[in-house]
């Protein structure tokens, strides 16, 4: 059942997103070459912390063991921080979820290091540009398959896979509520669209094969190809005459020196 929020609700998932979006922004100030991803793990918790709110993966299902998941290079989802000291060229996938006065709010960017190749750094921007062309459709009267296929349409156009087994997700009072967001889909199918919805649009996109297994902790995700994916997620509020992106990338833009992006969303 899809719980649609009112004002009030959104008045707190906005204070919840900003402190997920400054928590971004802290990680984003020390992502470099050399730093263990257990290290960004704890400044964003602390973070978090010092400005009340919880952090939503930590004991996630009673077993994510982390405030952030950190994917690196082949990881699509789920990757937990770690001894893993990040190299050049790596791009690493950093999806955060807080919880501020019993609202939740869930975003993720994935960052190129310096040395990147040119094929991840397309993949990152192609993936990045089909989040905002989910955006786009993500409106009062459309239907979800719409937001669905425009993501599909594009990044499949470059030859990606769109990962099947996980999907965008309503936020509210629960991080993982109805309606489900797939990044595949058909124009004019799903559920409608309508004033109040709140959800996460997360498109997962791999530069090789669709298909993706999981490893033997039972949560991190990797392509079977061992090629690299890219994720970047987004919170929207759909209005009756506008959409609203709750949740912000502005502190991680401001924050990390390697400007990689073309251009601007
Ligand atoms: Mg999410
Ligand atoms: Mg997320």
């Amino acid at each position: 059942m899809v719980h649609l929020k009112t004002e009030e609700e959104l008045v707190k998932i906005r204070e919840s997103a900003q402190i997920l979006g400054k928590a971004h922004g802290e990680v984003a100030k020390r992502l470099k070459v050399g730093i263990k991803t257990k290290e960004l793990d704890r400044i964003a918790e602390e973070f978090i912390r010092d400005h009340g709110g919880t952090p939503s993966f930590k004991n996630y299902n009673g077993s994510f063991p982390a405030s952030l998941c950190i994917s690196v290079n082949e990881v699509v989802v789920h990757g937990f921080p770690g001894n893993y000291e990040i190299k050049e060229g790596d791009i690493i996938s950093v999806d955060c979820g807080v919880q501020y006065k019993g609202y939740h709010s869930d975003s993720a960017y994935t960052y190129p290091l310096e040395g990147a190749g040119k094929e991840a750094l397309l993949l990152l921007e192609r993936t990045y540009e089909s989040l905002f062309r989910g955006i786009e459709q993500a409106k009062a009267g459309n239907r979800m398959g719409d937001v669905s296929y425009a993501i599909q349409s594009y990044v499949e156009n470059f030859g990606y896979g769109v990962v099947r087994e996980l999907v965008g997700h309503g936020v509210g009072k629960s991080l993982h509520e109805d309606p489900e967001v797939p990044n595949f889909g058909k124009r004019g199918k799903g559920v409608k669209l309508v004033k109040g919805m709140v959800f996460a649009i997360e498109p997962m996109i791999n530069m090789g094969t669709k298909n993706v297994v999981q490893e033997r902790d039972g949560w991190t995700i990797r392509t079977s190809d061992r090629k690299p994916s890219a994720h970047f997620e987004h919170m929207v509020a759909i209005h009756e005459d506008k959409t609203e992106i709750l949740t912000t990338h502005e502190y991680i833009e401001q924050n990390y020196p390697y400007k990689w992006r073309s251009k601007s969303q």
